[in-house]
C-alpha cells in the first residue's frame, strides 16, 4: 500500500478523508497540527513558542515541527502513513524528503484536495473536533454529528470548537500562508510524478477518488 501525503487548504476535508483511509486500510495518521498540539502541552520554551504560532495562525518554525515528526516517522511501529499538514512549502518537501529516505519510508502519492475559499470559510465555523482522539464532527452535516451532543462517539471525551478555528482573521492568515505555499508545492510534486490533484467540495466523493488511486497501485 502506498504511502499518502495530503495537502489541501484548511478546512477542505483533510482530517475527514485521512480518518476515513486510516479506519480501512489501517494507515498512520500523522498530522503535524495535532502532535504540535500534544507538544505544546508542555510548559517549556519550545512549548511556548508552539502556542504562540498556533494561536496567531503562524507557521510554527521549521526546527520544531521536523524535530516532532521525525520522532513519530520514524517510530517502528509506524508502516503505512497518511501526512496530514506537513510538508507545507517546498522547504519543508524536500527535508521531508530527506527524512523520509533515510529511514526507507519514501514511497509516497501525494494527493492534492481543492475546495474553494468561500467554501472553506463557512466550513470553519462548523467544524468541532475532539480534544483526545482529535475526529472531526460537524453541527449541521446530520452524517457527521456525535451521536450524543459534544461528545466523542469513539472515545466519550468532549468535543470543542477549537481555540483556532475560531478566529476569522486567522484563518484567513492561514489561507493566505497555504496558497503562497501550495504553487511551489504541486510544482515540486508534479515534476516528481506523484501528485494527484481531487475536488473536495464533495468530501465522500474525494474519499472514493483517493481510494481508487490507491487501489490501482
Ligand atoms: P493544522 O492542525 O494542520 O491546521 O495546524 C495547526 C497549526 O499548527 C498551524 O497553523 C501551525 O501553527 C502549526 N503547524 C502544523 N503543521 C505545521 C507545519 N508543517 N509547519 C509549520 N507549522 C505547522
Amino acid at each position: 500500500m502506498k504511502n499518502i501525503i495530503l495537502f489541501a487548504v484548511q478546512n477542505a476535508g483533510k482530517g475527514t478523508v485521512a480518518q476515513a483511509l486510516k479506519e480501512k486500510y489501517n494507515y498512520d495518521h500523522i498530522s503535524t497540527g495535532d502532535l504540535l498540539r500534544e507538544r505544546r502541552k508542555i510548559d517549556d520554551e519550545i512549548g511556548r513558542i508552539i502556542a504562540q504560532t498556533q494561536d496567531a495562525g503562524e507557521l510554527t518554525p521549521p526546527e520544531v515541527v521536523y524535530q516532532v515528526f521525525e520522532e513519530k516517522i520514524s517510530h517502528p511501529e509506524c508502516e503505512n502513513y497518511i501526512l496530514d499538514g506537513f510538508p507545507r512549502n517546498v522547504e519543508q518537501a524536500i527535508k521531508c524528503d530527506e527524512m523520509l529516505s533515510k529511514i526507507g519510508k519514501d514511497n509516497y502519492i501525494v494527493v492534492n484536495l481543492t475546495v474553494d475559499d468561500e467554501e472553506v470559510l463557512r466550513r470553519v465555523t462548523d467544524r468541532r473536533t475532539c480534544v483526545n482522539c482529535s475526529k472531526i464532527y460537524s453541527t449541521s452535516y446530520e452524517a457527521m454529528k456525535p451521536k450524543v451532543e459534544g461528545i466523542c462517539d469513539d472515545c466519550g471525551s468532549e468535543v470543542i470548537f477549537r481555540k483556532d478555528d475560531g478566529d476569522i482573521d486567522a484563518i484567513k492568515k492561514r489561507i493566505k500562508i497555504y496558497h503562497e505555499n501550495a504553487a511551489g508545492l504541486i510544482n515540486y510534486y508534479q515534476e516528481k510524478g506523484v501528485l494527484f490533484t481531487i475536488d473536495s467540495t464533495q468530501t465522500k466523493n474525494a474519499i472514493i477518488e483517493v481510494e481508487k488511486i490507491i487501489n490501482n497501485d
